[in-house]
C-alpha cells in the first residue's frame, strides 16, 4: 500500500517557514504584497482567489484584491496593471486566468513587469527558466518538485513520465526535471493527445505525473510497482449523492494506483495545496529582492 503525500502537511510546514521569513522582513520594514485580479464572476475562479487573500493575510502579508465585471475592457486592465508594476507595495501580480474571451491573454501577461511575474507565466520568465537562470518558477510545476523534495523522494537518474504539455504543468515541470539540479536529473518522457501507446510509457515510470484534466485515466494496471504517482488533475464529477452535486477527483484511479505506487498524491490535498504556497513563496522571493535593493541601494 503506497505511502500518501501529503500536501497540506507539507504546505503547512513550508508556510510556517515563509511566515517566520515574513516578520522578520517586516521587521526591516518591507512586508510583502500581492495583488490578485479577478475579472468576472466564474465560481471556480472566485474560490481561487479567496483562498489566495486567504492565505496572504495567514501569513502576514499585504494583499490587494481587485475584481472587474466581467464587460470590463482590457486598456482599463491593462492600465490597472501598469498602476501595480509601479506600486512599492506590490511585490507580485496574479491575474487569475482564464480571462474573458474579449480580452488577449498573451498581451495581458506581457504587461506584469517580469520582476512581480509572481506565476511565472511572462515570456521571459519562462525563458530564463529554461535557460536555469534565476527568475520565479511556475507554482503548480514548484509546488511537485517541493513535495518530492520534502518527501525525500529522490530524482536523479529516475525515469520520470509526465502526462499533459500545458504551458502551466507539462511543459514546465518536463524541463524542469531535466535540469541538472536538485530538483532533476532524471530521464523525462512527456505524454499527450498523440502519443500512441500511452499505458506502455507509463508503465516504464518510476515517476509518474498524470496533468491532463481526465477523470481516472490512470488506472492500476498502467503504473509500475513501487512506482511514484503524483496527480495533478482536479476534476468535477457529477455525483448525485453530494449536497453540491459533484465531487473532485484526479487523473489517477486512486484506489488501483494506491495498491501498486510507493507513494501517491490524493485529490484534493496532494498538489493542490503546494500551489499556493509556492505563489506565497514566490511573492516573498520577490519583496526580499526589494529587500536588498533598498539594503544595497
Ligand atoms: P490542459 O487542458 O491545458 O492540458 C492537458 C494536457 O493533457 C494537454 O497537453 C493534452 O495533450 C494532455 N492530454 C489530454 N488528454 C490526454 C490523453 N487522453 N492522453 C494523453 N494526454 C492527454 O490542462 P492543464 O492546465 O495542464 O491542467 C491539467 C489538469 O491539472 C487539470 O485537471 C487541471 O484542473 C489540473 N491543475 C491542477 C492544479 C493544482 O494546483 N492542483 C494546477 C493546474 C492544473
Amino acid at each position: 500500500m503506497a505511502a500518501i503525500i501529503d500536501g497540506k502537511e507539507i504546505a503547512g510546514v513550508m508556510r510556517r517557514e515563509l511566515a517566520e521569513k515574513v516578520s522578520e522582513m517586516k521587521a526591516k520594514g518591507v512586508t510583502p504584497g500581492l495583488a490578485v485580479i479577478l475579472v468576472g464572476d466564474d465560481p471556480a475562479s472566485a474560490s481561487y482567489v479567496k483562498s489566495k487573500e486567504k492565505s496572504c493575510e495567514e501569513m502576514g502579508m499585504y494583499s490587494r484584491d481587485i475584481r472587474l465585471s466581467a464587460d470590463t475592457e482590457e486598456k482599463e486592465l491593462l492600465g490597472l496593471i501598469e498602476e501595480l508594476n509601479k506600486d512599492e507595495k506590490i511585490d507580485g501580480i496574479l491575474v487569475q486566468l482564464p480571462l474573458p474571451s474579449h480580452m488577449d491573454e498573451e498581451k495581458v501577461i506581457l504587461a506584469i513587469h517580469p520582476d512581480k511575474d509572481v506565476d511565472g507565466f511572462h515570456p521571459l520568465n519562462v525563458g530564463k527558466m529554461l535557460l536555469e537562470q534565476e527568475t520565479f518558477l511556475p507554482c503548480t510545476p514548484h509546488g511537485i518538485l517541493k513535495l518530492l523534495e520534502y518527501s525525500k523522494i529522490p530524482v536523479k537518474g529516475k525515469k520520470v513520465v509526465v502526462i499533459g504539455r500545458s504551458n502551466i504543468v507539462g511543459k514546465p515541470l518536463s524541463s524542469l526535471f531535466i535540469q541538472k539540479k536538485a530538483w532533476g536529473n532524471a530521464t523525462v518522457t512527456v505524454c499527450h493527445t498523440a502519443t500512441q501507446d500511452l499505458k506502455k510509457e507509463c508503465l516504464e515510470a518510476d515517476i509518474l505525473v498524470a496533468a491532463a484534466g481526465r477523470p481516472e485515466m490512470i488506472t492500476g494496471d498502467m503504473i509500475k510497482e513501487g512506482a511514484v504517482v503524483i496527480d495533478v488533475g482536479v476534476n468535477r464529477v457529477e455525483d448525485s449523492s453530494r449536497k453540491r452535486g459533484y465531487r473532485l477527483t484526479g487523473d489517477v484511479n486512486f484506489q488501483q494506483a494506491e495498491a501498486k505506487a510507493s507513494h501517491i498524491t490524493p485529490v484534493p490535498g496532494g498538489v493542490g495545496p503546494m500551489t499556493i504556497t509556492m505563489l506565497l513563496f514566490n511573492t516573498v522571493e520577490s519583496a526580499q529582492r526589494r529587500l536588498e535593493k533598498r539594503i544595497n541601494g
